[in-house]
This record gives structure tokens, C-alpha cells and sequence, in this order.
């Protein structure tokens, strides 16, 4: 989605307060009616239906007349209304460049004042299609549709609440600067991800490779330490892979994308953890031909017990840990939050992986039937096809004359 920003510049003061109203709205009601938003809004000199026309000219908003005359609000919209209130509160005052695009959100450099680059993340929930999650009925059986701005502010409010508890107890995230709805704001992080720490261009006749780790066992143990620290202060990331690690020049190493993470006490931490800390040796093994299996017993410069396939033990670090969990569970998201956003990412999770495999499926098929023997044996198949269906229009003609002749 294209976030034009210099729309913002040309709406008034009465479109912020219609769109407000909008918002307001949306606290009851999935489409908010009309005579609902006029009365929200109270404009001075009236117009609301006309600052309405302007809001859909700029997709801020969606109307809906299906069962009554009525609007809510696009992601567009919602992100003009974070906008606006973190530039009032002079956290930044420009948009720059879009600098990511994730499963569910888009980051946006944002320059403060002073000239300082920040980066800005807009959750997009509801993005990944629930098309292919066969328990979607159940999932909105009490309602038509879901409210992902409201799930998106909930997921902002977590990883806001998460990053800054994370970089008072010294781990390696982004600063955490500020959020509103479904917008945080933190600091950018110089780098890049894990996973294009190295690519071979074609240049010519030559390959040229660039940005390939220097040390990537020190990486490596970094990294692993860090879900161990992690999981010792009670939290487990869940989404714990080469795309959410940032490197810098000097190899530094920042975790990013907190969401989905969850307390050591949830139902599935061992099988998180266990996903997390595989996800690392896969990635090290695959492109660094990293061997750890080798490593039996030998922790490797890591100070955890590992299984017998070289592999740091939840249960053993789990023994003594957890504080940071319970901390974050009295910051204001609450039980009931967390319940609610888990319900969707599992779901999303599943939706990715669904549609991940159709398009798995799909691309097979295309290459088995781009496949010249699989052609051949197509022809075939439809020649012997059409030959057996020659011989038995020849027996039943045959047949009929006969039954004729009777
Ligand atoms: P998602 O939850 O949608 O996966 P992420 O938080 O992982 O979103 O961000 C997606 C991408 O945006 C990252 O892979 C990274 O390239 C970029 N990015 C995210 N946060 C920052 C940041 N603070 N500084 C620099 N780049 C970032
Ligand atoms: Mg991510």
C-alpha cells in the first residue's frame, strides 16, 4: 500500500476531525452510520457528509451501504491519524523512504527535527490471506469480519512494551522512542538482515559476492546466547530467524520483530524455543556449512546444557528463570490482549504456511509439466487413450449391427 504522505499536507482541520469521529466510531460499530459520524464529528458550520466525499477520494476511508449508509476506516486513514499525533507530540516531522516490508506491516524512515533518522512501523494485520485456514468459520463464527486495526494497535502496544522492556535489561534491540495505535516509532537500526548477509551478483562474466559474514561462529554464538538470555528472563521471541536479526558493518547484532513473542509459562514455550533455536542452526549449518552435531556434549562457548544433538535445553534453562514475563504482563497489555492477538498470529501463522504450500504445490506442478518426459508420456497416454476408444466405437458399431441384423 502506498503511503502518500503529501495528502496529509492538504487536509484541514474539519477532514482530521470527520476522520477522528470515524475512528471514534469504529469503538461500536464496524461500519459507522453517517448520522453517527455527524454527531461525533460536530462541525461548526456542518459539511460532514462533504469532508466524508474528500476522505474516500483519498482512501482514508471505505464506504459501505450493504445494510445501511456508512464508512470506516482504511489502514491509510489509520496511519494518517498516528501520524499526525506523533508529529504533534514532536517525535518527527517527515516521512522518508520505505525501508521494509513484512508479513504484516511496512517500515518507514521518519526524520525528526534535528535531522535524526528514526524508523517507523505500521502493523498491518489481516494482511496475510485467512483464505486457505480452514478454521476460519469457527474463528469468526460471532462475527463477519474482524477488527485488525484494533488488533494491529494491539500488536504495536506489545512490541512497543516489549522493545523498551527488552533494552532496559540490556538485550540488543532498537530503541524503543514511542507508539500510537498501530505506529511504533524506534531507532533505526544500521545493517541489514541475517539473512542478505550475502548475495553473488552476475556482473558479466564475473561474480561478485558481497557482505558475507566475517566471523560467523562469533555471530552464531551471539545469537544463540541471546535466545538463551532471553528465555532466562522468562520470554521467548517466536519468530526467531535470519529475517528478525540485524547486522551492522562491525557484525554487531540487534534483534528485532516482537509481537509474537511469549512468556516461558505458555502452554508451547518448549516448542517455540526448540523452533527458535532450530531455525538458528538451520540457517548456520545451510549457508556457513556450520557442523554442531560434531559438537556433542561441548557447549561451545555457550554456558547451557545441551541435548544430545548439540542443541541448548529449554527445561534446563527454565529452572530458574522468568521475571521479565511477569513485568511485562502489569505493563498494561494485558491477559486478555495477549489472548486475543495470539488467537490471530496462530492463525496467520497457519494461513502463511497453508498458502506457503499451495504455492509449493502449484510450482511443482508447473515444472513437472514444463518437464519434456512428463510431455511425452502425456502424448502417449492420450495416444493409447484415443487408440482403446477407436477399438471399442468399432466393437459396439460392430454390436449394434449386429443387434440390428436381429
Ligand atoms: P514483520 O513483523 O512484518 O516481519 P519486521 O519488524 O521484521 O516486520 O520488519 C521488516 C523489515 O523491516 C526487517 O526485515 C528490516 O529489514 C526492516 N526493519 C524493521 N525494523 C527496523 C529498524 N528498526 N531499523 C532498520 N530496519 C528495520
Ligand atoms: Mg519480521
Amino acid at each position: 500500500m502506498k503511503l502518500d504522505v503529501n495528502v496529509l499536507r492538504y487536509l484541514s482541520k474539519d477532514d482530521f476531525r470527520v476522520l477522528t469521529a470515524v475512528e471514534m466510531g469504529m469503538r461500536n460499530h464496524e461500519i459507522v452510520p453517517c448520522e453517527l459520524i455527524d454527531r461525533i464529528a460536530r462541525l461548526k458550520h456542518g459539511g460532514t457528509y462533504k469532508v466524508l466525499k474528500n476522505l474516500l477520494k483519498h482512501k482514508l476511508v471505505h464506504h459501505d451501504s450493504s445494510k445501511y449508509d456508512g464508512f470506516r476506516l482504511t489502514y491509510l486513514g489509520y496511519d494518517f491519524l498516528a501520524i499526525k499525533t506523533l508529529v504533534n507530540r514532536g517525535i518527527f516531522n517527515g516521512v522518508g523512504r520505505q525501508i521494509g516490508v513484512g508479513k504484516e506491516s511496512d517500515i518507514f524512515e521518519v526524520v525528526k527535527e534535528d535531522g535524526t533518522v528514526l524508523a517507523m512501523k505500521l502493523h498491518r494485520l489481516g494482511r496475510v490471506s485467512f483464505r486457505a485456514v480452514k478454521s476460519k468459520r469457527d474463528y469468526l463464527r460471532h462475527r463477519s469480519s474482524y477488527n485488525w486495526l484494533y488488533l494491529s494497535r494491539l500488536a504495536a502496544l506489545k512490541e512497543f512494551a516489549f522493545m523498551k522492556a527488552l533494552e532496559e535489561h540490556g538485550f540488543p534491540v532498537p530503541q524503543a522512542v514511542d507508539c500510537n495505535r498501530h505506529c511504533v516509532i524506534m531507532s533505526l537500526v544500521p545493517g541489514y538482515p541475517l539473512n542478505s548477509d550475502c548475495r553473488t551478483y552476475k556482473n558479466g562474466h564475473n561474480s561478485v559476492q558481497v557482505r558475507e559474514l566475517q566471523n560467523p561462529d562469533v555471530v552464531f554464538e551471539t545469537i544463540i546466547a541471546a535466545v538463551i538470555r532471553l528465555a532466562e528472563h522468562g520470554l521467548i521471541h517466536c519468530d526467531f530467524n535470519e529475517f528478525n536479526i540485524m547486522i551492522d558493518d562491525d557484525e554487531k547484532v540487534t534483534i528485532i520483530d516482537f509481537p509474537q513473542m511469549v512468556s516461558v509459562s505458555h502452554p508451547n514455550a518448549q516448542m517455540y524455543f526448540d523452533r527458535d533455536v532450530e531455525c538458528i542452526y538451520k540457517f548456520f549449518a545451510k549457508r556457513y556449512n556450520m557442523s554442531f552435531e560434531e559438537n556433542e556434549n561441548d557447549s561451545d562457548g555457550l554456558e547451557v546444557e545441551i541435548d544430545e544433538v548439540g542443541r541448548p535445553q529449554f527445561s534446563e534453562i527454565n529452572k530458574n528463570s522468568g521475571f521479565l514475563d511477569k513485568e511485562l504482563a502489569a505493563s498494561g497489555f494485558t491477559r486478555k490482549d495477549q489472548d486475543e492477538l495470539e488467537k490471530v498470529q496462530s492463525r496467520t501463522r497457519q494461513a502463511t504456511k497453508e498458502n506457503g504450500k499451495k504455492f509449493y504445490l502449484l510450482s511443482w506442478q508447473v515444472d513437472f509439466v514444463g518437464n519434456k518426459h512428463f510431455l511425452f508420456l502425456l502424448c502417449y497416454s492420450l495416444l493409447c487413450l484415443q487408440l482403446i476408444e477407436g477399438e471399442l466405437e468399432k466393437q459396439s458399431d460392430s454390436d449394434d449391427e449386429g443387434t440390428a441384423d436381429e
